[in-house]
């Protein structure tokens, strides 16, 4: 590995400042790992409210007229600071929908990083979803000397916008092209990201071929099909740090084995008011149809049938949240459905209960199964994207397998997993022996930093 590479990476969300979902995680976290092999990480991103940084200059950036921007930077971070298009309390929007200058706000932001790119030392430029998928195309339009890279954390999020605003981009007009960022009549910018970059990545290897099928292309199946000799799927880790059954100050009991586990299945059953013998289901997930919520509704009843009991923590779309409430006032002492964000009871949940549920429709990557693994809670999930790739059927014969998958998206099917999972469950020390497989799979970031290095020393070396 070239010791001096330098990699820029930019983003709309980063942890500790930013987050909405998964991309904060991969953002803030990943830089970390690449610094251990070597690869000098520096963060752009804007500036959500006052941070504690430091002001370091100012730049003027055109759009409709000169706006000027100030940067600060506290460690490894730079920050684009604009209040007006920044200073807000979603990042991307309220409960009501989108905010209506998106556009605007991150054309700004693009803009400001190429300003701001002429005045750091970089060898590539690392963007992650639509926010910043015009850079890539700026990039090679004023001819940058920088290798590109775009991740695609998910598809179902593309940044369109009309025709009308493609001015304010200050580019020409043959970029509005078919084979440019034009689709369908608009501007699209995931699309621009996709075209223009030098490798574009996803979260997962399944989820890479997924995405070149209509069903799951989003209306870019076509322009992914044709790029896909720069299309490459790098799974991403979970953070152990955060994520230790050993060292988790959240979970009721710390735990390096299956009895351990068993304490905080004991309290969290206590808690929940659930016997304690019945197989307990857990989720922890954003409550949106992405994430299976319609089969789940249609399976609730049987899988009280099952004799399971079942917790979801979530929180999101109200009509979801209404119906699943309903099932825990119609079944009192076997389902709790609590709507709200909270930390501690996701720690908790993962570790005290027996089995982890995500049917989800589609899920680029997943840290949820990832999570349950290492906790002992034996993942249930759609044979899809993220998922498929890091949950492999158990066999009881052969002992192999670290969980169960269903593969058509139903309840029907799901509920054949489920029952499967609940034979085995009563399968006492074949269960243990499996939760506590579960425990040592790794997916930690040190795998999936090494991959996104080879690629940057690819790069690296055609641009030296
Ligand atoms: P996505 O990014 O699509 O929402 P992921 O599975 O990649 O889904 O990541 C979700 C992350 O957010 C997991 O770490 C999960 O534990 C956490 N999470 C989701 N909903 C909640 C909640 N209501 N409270 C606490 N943590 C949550």
């Amino acid at each position: 590995m070239a010791k001096s590479m330098k990699v820029v990476f930019v983003t709309s969300e980063a942890v500790p400042y930013a987050k909405t979902g998964g991309l904060a995680d991969v953002a803030g976290t990943l830089p970390t790992y690449l610094e251990k092999l070597g690869i000098d990480t520096c963060i752009i991103m804007p500036m959500y409210k006052k941070y504690d940084a430091e002001k370091i200059l100012e730049l003027d950036v055109e759009l409709n007229g000169i706006k000027k921007v100030e940067i600060f930077r506290k460690d490894r971070t730079y920050f684009v600071s604009s209040p007006e298009h920044f200073y807000r309390d979603g990042l991307y929007g309220t409960p009501a929908g989108d905010y209506p200058d998106n556009c605007e706000r991150f054309t700004l932001f693009a803009k400001s990083v190429i300003a701001l790119l002429d005045k750091i030392e970089f060898d590539i430029v690392h963007c992650h979803d639509w926010q910043t998928g015009l850079i890539p195309l700026l990039v090679r339009r004023n001819n940058i000397s920088a290798k590109t890279v775009f991740t695609i954390h998910n598809l179902g999020y593309q940044g369109r916008f009309p025709k009308e605003k493609f001015p304010l981009l200050g580019i020409e007009w043959d970029y509005f092209d078919i084979e440019g960022i034009e689709y369908y009549g608009d501007m699209n910018f995931l699309k621009a990201g996709i075209i223009y970059s030098d490798i574009i990545t996803t979260v997962s290897p399944n989820y890479a071929q997924e995405i070149q099928n209509y069903e799951n292309g989003f209306g870019l199946d076509g322009v992914l099909r044709k790029y896909n000799h720069k299309l490459f799927g790098i799974l991403n880790g979970i953070d152990y740090s955060t994520w230790n059954p050993e060292t988790d100050a959240l979970i009721y009991a710390r735990y390096s084995d299956y009895e351990g586990k068993l304490k905080n299945k004991f309290e969290l059953t206590n808690e929940c008011l659930f016997e304690f013998a019945r197989p307990l289901i857990g989720m922890v997930s954003r409550i949106a149809g992405q994430k299976g919520f319609d089969i789940l509704l249609k399976a609730l009843d049987d899988i009280m049938a099952l004799d399971y009991n079942i917790i979801i923590l979530g929180f999101g779309e109200e009509e979801y949240c209404q119906r699943l409430k309903k099932f825990e006032e119609a079944y009192p002492g076997r389902i709790i459905v609590s709507i709200k964000f909270d930390e501690t009871l996701a720690h908790r949940i993962y570790a005290g209960s027996d089995f982890f549920l995500m049917p989800s429709k589609y899920e680029p990557c997943g840290l949820g199964q990832m999570i349950s693994l290492r906790y002992g809670t034996v993942p249930v999930v759609h044979r899809t994207g993220g998922l498929a790739d890091t949950v492999f059927q158990y066999d009881a014969a052969a002992g192999s397998g670290n969980g169960f998958l269903f593969e058509s998206y139903s309840a029907e099917s799901m509920i054949q997993a489920l029952s499967q999972a609940r034979t085995v469950y009563f399968m006492t020390d074949k269960f243990k022996n499996l939760s506590e497989v579960c425990m040592k799979y790794d997916y930690s970031w040190n795998r999936s930093a090494r991959q996104y290095g080879e690629l940057y020393n690819k790069l690296f070396i055609q641009k030296t």
